[in-house]
């Protein structure tokens, strides 16, 4: 295909200095069908995530988000999402991007499977026949639901240990992110050393970031943590963790470069899978900074496809999450932007925090961390909120939406952040899909989140029907299952408490 390249001139947004950016402009016929697609997952970003990162670069780098810089291109394509799974209106990751796998939406916290066992065929099974190569590049462990969700069968997400071995004989050409517990032999409970298992098949193993930037491109497991990687608010205020963990960025620029030039083409997931746990925890800082780092390795996306010329890159998300919103504040809303003054002096998050915090709190300990780490002064009330909720005393028992120590956290700074949140859980809204590059015209309108299974497949020359499920059945099988399979808020529940604990 043929496609001119041009240097746009920023969007000239009223006190913002005008940027350039170069931005595809696409002459293929429509219908041409692309090479590679490169699939980009924000994990449980909500509209407002995008929104409250952008204001923020706008307010202290004078800049706009990526993903926003790209919205009102010419010949970039935007709709929605919508993103409920089988058993809910509101989807799991592991639903989520098994809707993607397998073009069916399945039960929350299943793979690619319905809860009778039956297993549906997945996008890498189905490329892989036709010689497409495929990655998977994220930010928590390798294993985790969303790049699992492109690729293996199993009954419960939690399962990491299984599908790490999976992983293997499944033939994907790049996996990068965390979860050294699942690969060392002296972390698996079978002392399986699966790092020599994917050497001896050919992949370059590499632990750090100097091996990574050195290794050659072909096959590669990168694995960079015992469990998720660190948040890039934790990363950039600590040297040793910036040296030796790559950032999203740079895991897909290798990525890309691993897989370019494949003989069929490519298909790569790259995901900022933490966003979602920021969100899970309330925890703001987190969630900004990890979404900003997700749009950097967003824009890595679309400059190769720039060059390329034959690279569809879909970015969207596969559920919102925590529903957090900058409010409204003060006479005429001046105190709002008060809040994006208080974001930009976070250096952390919850996990450090609470560690100073430590299993004694007192209204004190609690004033000094949160001055400390996040630039915020607590008065002595709401410091003291803290040390009930982390004694699990309260105050805000009326909702069991915010009945944890991270909302009540998460409540009392946003008394200075001016951001409050719907609760810590996944929510149901719609989320957004842009699209540039050939083929980008499938991801038009409102889509339900299993037709991109479709969508992806036909960038191939590819159709395939997976079977199908009721609700009825599906929940008849599940009450059997249930001791193996549990449903997603036992699990969310779980998460949090790690979340809150460091332990993920
Ligand atoms: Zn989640």
């Amino acid at each position: 295909m043929s496609f001119s390249r041009r240097s746009l001139i920023g969007a000239g947004i009223a006190g913002l200095a005008a940027t350039s950016l170069a931005l595809p402009t696409w002459n293929a016929p429509r219908g041409k069908r692309p090479r590679n697609v490169i699939f980009c997952v924000s994990d449980g970003m909500a509209l407002q995530t995008m929104a409250i990162a952008d204001h923020l670069l706008q307010a202290t780098e004078g800049r706009r988000s990526y993903w926003s810089e790209l919205l009102d291109r010419e010949h970039v394509v935007n709709g929605l999402q919508d993103t409920r799974s089988l058993s809910s209106v509101v989807t799991d990751s592991a639903a989520a991007a098994s809707s993607w796998g397998c073009g069916r939406r399945i039960w929350n916290g299943q793979l690619n499977m319905y809860p009778d066992g039956t297993e549906l065929r997945t996008l890498t099974q189905l490329l892989h026949e036709q010689g497409v190569r495929t990655g998977l590049v994220t930010t928590t462990t390798v294993t985790h639901a969303t790049p699992a969700g492109f690729c293996v069968n199993a009954p419960n997400r939690n399962l990491e240990p299984l599908i790490a071995e999976r992983y293997l004989p499944s033939g994907v050409h790049v996996l990068m992110g965390g979860g050294n517990r699942f690969f060392a032999p002296n972390r698996r409970a079978d002392r399986r050393d699966l790092y020599a298992e994917f050497a001896a098949a050919g992949y370059h193993v590499v632990r750090d970031r100097a091996a990574l930037d050195a290794a050659p491109n072909g096959r590669m497991l990168g694995i960079f943590s015992e469990g998720h990687l660190p948040y890039t608010v934790d990363r950039r205020h600590d040297s040793a963790l910036d040296g030796a963990v790559p950032t999203l960025e740079q895991m897909s620029r290798k990525a890309i470069a691993a897989l370019r030039g494949a003989p069929n083409g490519f298909l790569l997931q790259i995901e900022g899978g933490r966003v979602d746990h920021g969100a899970h925890g309330t925890d703001l800082a987190a969630m900004v900074y990890d979404q900003i780092e997700f749009e950097d390795a967003v824009r890595a996306a679309v400059e190769f496809a720039l060059d390329d010329g034959e690279t569809l890159v879909i970015v969207t998300s596969d559920h919102a999450c925590g529903g957090p919103s900058l409010n409204g504040a003060g006479w005429n809303y001046d105190d709002s932007n008060d809040g994006l003054a208080a974001i930009a002096r976070m250096r952390s998050s919850y996990g450090p925090l609470l560690a100073d915090i430590g299993t004694s709190p007192t209204a004190d300990r609690v004033r000094d961390a949160v001055r400390e780490r996040l630039g915020v002064e607590l008065t002595a009330a709401e410091a003291e909120a803290v040390v009930l909720s982390l004694g699990r005393k309260g105050p805000f028992e009326l909702s069991i939406f915010h009945g944890n120590p991270s909302t009540t956290l998460a409540m009392v700074l946003g008394n200075h952040s001016k951001v409050t949140w719907t609760s810590g859980n996944h929510t149901n809204e719609h989320v957004l899909v842009t699209a540039v590059g050939p083929g980008a015209d499938l991801c038009r309108g409102l889509t339900p989140n299993h037709r991109f299974f479709d969508k992806i497949l036909a960038c191939y020359g590819l159709q395939f029907e997976n079977p199908t499920m009721d609700l009825e059945t599906a929940r008849r099988h599940m009450e059997k299952n249930r001791p193996v399979a549990p449903g997603a808020a036992a699990m969310h529940e779980g998460e949090i408490a790690n979340l809150l604990l460091g332990a993920v």
